[in-house]
């Protein structure tokens, strides 16, 4: 059960990205870090990546967390770029740790996307492909001088988005609650309370919402809820991760022990900037975490194995991308 996992205080969470509907890519992730030993997987909520999850597990065992946000939060915008006053520097397609920019035919991640597909794709496929794997970090928006990137967000409807992959069967429903609208957040946390009596997680940082107003919020989520029902994933810098040292990590900790020392009845996930130094870190700070979520660094380090075709077939790429992942899951 996830709650005997979480009562373990060594849960690994694969974080596949609440805004990454490459199925395909999803598939392979959670094969890989299910055979790794992990058995939380956070996705993004649709049917389709819930089949994609379900087809990776391969009959292991696994808990599958859906995510949603609301309106501000960066895990659920899509990148999206103005071709009209882009230079064609390709600074954004570099940073993107999704691989999810094509900026013309002949850039390196043309030539990629042929590696993986086997074929060149039509600009408007590839715009596709952009929406498909974007995650919303951010990074390219960062880099453009300019001001090529823009966000769109979609406006989902709770519960158009949450039945159907309720239906499928899942473990944990995770509500993003970054913004600083807490009325919105509580709107939605209370619909998701009223349609799902699983696990319940919510994502929550610092960036947007002082501390006060984060630990306002965690606690009017939580006040209904019984013991140990909700975990709350404290985000350091979100989707920060990719480097693999202590001051990345150090939000992640920091934010986790600020809730920690609610002394709320809920369990608690360090995420954001997470890596493999987290767990140390967390233990010399001693945060009594439950376990620890990782996204971009743990699909970082596998990508240049997980981006082949064959990557499922191919034993020499799937057996050299486990031994990261087994790595990095023990650290927990
Ligand atoms: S960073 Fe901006 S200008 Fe450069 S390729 Fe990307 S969108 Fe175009
Ligand atoms: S927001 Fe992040 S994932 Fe999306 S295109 Fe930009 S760099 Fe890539």
């Amino acid at each position: 059960m996830l709650k005997e996992l979480l009562d373990s205080r060594k849960c690994f969470k694969l974080v596949c990205g609440a805004g990454n509907e490459d199925a395909a890519e999803v598939e392979k992730l959670v094969a890989l870090y299910s055979s790794a030993g992990c058995k939380f997987f956070d996705l993004s909520a649709k049917p389709e990546i819930i089949d994609a999850a379900k087809r990776g597990l391969q009959g292991r065992e696994g808990y599958l967390c859906v995510s949603v946000g609301i309106k501000g939060d960066p895990h659920i915008r899509k990148a999206q770029i103005d071709y009209e006053k882009c230079s064609g520097c390709h600074k954004c397609e570099e940073i993107c740790p999704q691989k999810a920019i094509l900026i013309d035919g002949s850039s390196p991640f043309a030539a990629r996307v042929k590696r993986v597909y086997g074929r060149m794709l039509n600009a408007s496929a590839l715009r596709t492909l952009l929406a498909a794997r974007c995650i919303g970090c951010g990074n390219c928006y960062s880099v453009c001088k300019h001001g090529a990137i823009s966000f769109r967000e979609e406006n989902l409807d709770l519960k158009e988005v949450l039945l159907p992959v309720i239906e499928k069967g899942i473990e944990c429903i995770e509500l993003h609650a970054m913004s600083d609208s807490i009325d919105e957040a509580l709107e939605k946390w209370n619909y998701i309370n009223e349609v799902y009596d699983g696990m319940l997680s919510i994502c929550t940082a610092r960036g947007n919402l002082s501390e006060e107003k984060m630990l306002e919020l965690v606690k009017r989520m939580t006040e209904n809820r019984k013991p140990y029902t909700t975990i709350v994933q404290a985000d350091g810098f979100p989707m920060s991760g990719g480097k693999d040292d202590f001051k990345t990590t150090l939000q992640a900790v920091a934010t986790a022990e600020v809730v920690q020392n609610t002394k709320l009845p809920v369990y608690i996930m360090l995420s954001g900037g997470t890596n493999s130094k987290t767990s140390e870190l967390a233990k010399m700070c001693e945060i009594n975490y439950n376990g620890i979520a990782i996204g971009s660094f743990a699909r970082k380090i596998a990508s240049k194995y997980i981006e082949r075709e064959d990557f499922l077939r191919n034993e020499y790429a799937f057996n050299e991308a486990l031994k990261l992942a087994k790595n990095l899951v023990e650290t927990v």
